[in-house]
């Protein structure tokens, strides 16, 4: 306990489409329940770039310490956090991942049992900087209501930041088909860390054929590389008329039986609802940031379609993310989904590496600190 510092430092949002500044910002004191950790690796997600330029559902009050997918070690436990959720037992030097803080008081916690629909909820990477909840930092504080979860000790920091955000996210909504049917062709709208977990999962579900539709040819490289079938590089398929005619060649002309949407492209949902079978189903999983576009919903009636929206995750999908990459990290090369690493100095060119579509997943990368 006597090494833990007072102050750290932290990548401060101080106004929202502003440079992230580096602060020295208190440690708090620790209260029975909680967790510091020390952050061994914080993720750039597609929607960091959209809560930088306060461009985000909800927007929280700047100033505060972005980053929301975290890796930690830890350096020390309130009173009475003795195990994680799977009760594995928790100890100094353990490796942590977890999620949103949720009540499990609320209407949506208790009687529709969706937490991550919770009212109360307490998000990471929108709190104040005294808070110390957000990734881009050396240390962070895990507040005593979080779920948490160990990372096990043959997975990677690289193989594993995914299960902080996007990967979660994937396998909670993936819970919500309900499986795949056998054989069925899965499309995949995007080729970010959505789309590419979504790809992964889809082959790896019983899918017949996986098509992912993105770019740049980078990120279509690793999709096949975690089995996709075919993918359709959207900078040479600049047209949907165009891209339509391919999956419809790819699929007997009559479309996928399931489309996933993971682009966080408005346009992209009515191109989904044209491209899907009669009959079949799409799942909007990638929709971060509200907008607005034109659509025909007669299709949906029309074609006997289910839509299915999700959004978020909770502890349980953290876990089966984890237990997944544990068997799987052997097939596929689950580490490349960090193309590049950055010092917390370079959050800014982080973020803007993500910006502009060069990286899949930027990290910072605080091992050697
Ligand atoms: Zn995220
Ligand atoms: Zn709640």
């Amino acid at each position: 306990m006597a090494s833990i510092p007072h102050t750290c430092l932290a990548a401060v949002l101080p106004d929202y489409g502003a440079p992230l500044e580096l602060r020295e910002v208190q440690i708090p004191q620790l209260e029975d329940n909680a967790i510091l950790v020390k952050v061994e690796m914080a993720g750039i997600c597609g929607s960091d770039l959209h809560i930088w330029h306060g461009k985000m559902g909800i927007k929280a009050p700047t100033p505060y310490i972005m980053g929301h997918e975290t890796i930690g070690r830890v350096v020390a436990l309130g009173r009475g956090r003795t195990h994680d959720a799977a009760e594995a037992p928790l100890h100094i030097g353990d490796r942590i991942i977890w999620a949103h803080a949720d009540c499990y008081e609320c209407y949506y916690c208790d009687i529709v049992r969706k937490p991550m629909l919770c009212e109360h909820r307490i998000g990471y990477g929108m709190a104040p900087p005294e808070k110390l909840m957000g990734g881009f930092a050396e240390y962070e504080y895990v507040i005593p209501r979080t779920k948490v979860i160990k990372i096990p000790g043959s997975v990677t920091e690289e193989e594993s930041i995914g299960v902080a955000c996007a990967f979660r996210s994937v396998v909670a909504a993936f819970e919500k088909l309900n499986g795949i049917g056998t054989g069925d062709r899965v499309v995949v709208q995007g080729a970010g860390p959505v789309g590419l977990y979504s790809g992964l999962l889809a082959k790896e579900s019983g899918a017949g054929k996986v098509i992912v539709v993105g770019a740049p040819a980078g990120r279509l490289e690793l999709a096949k590389r975690w089995g996709a079938d075919e993918v359709i590089d959207i900078d040479e398929h600049k047209d949907a008329a165009e891209r339509l005619a391919l999956i419809r060649d790819m699929t007997e002309g009559r479309g996928p039986e399931l489309v996933v949407e993971a682009s966080g492209y408005p346009p992209a949902f009515a191109e989904g609802v044209e491209m899907v079978q009669k009959g079949g189903r799409y799942l909007v999983a990638g929709m971060t940031s509200p907008a607005e576009m034109t659509f025909n919903p007669f299709l949906i009636l029309a074609k006997n379609l289910q839509i299915i929206g999700s959004g978020g995750a909770i502890i349980p999908h953290f876990y089966k993310a984890l237990r997944f990459i544990e068997s799987r990290r052997e097939k596929y090369p689950l580490d490349a989904i960090v193309s590049k690493k950055y010092a917390l100095e370079d959050i800014n060119q982080a973020l803007l590496d993500m910006q502009s579509g060069h990286e899949i997943k930027p990290a910072i990368d605080n091992r050697g600190r």
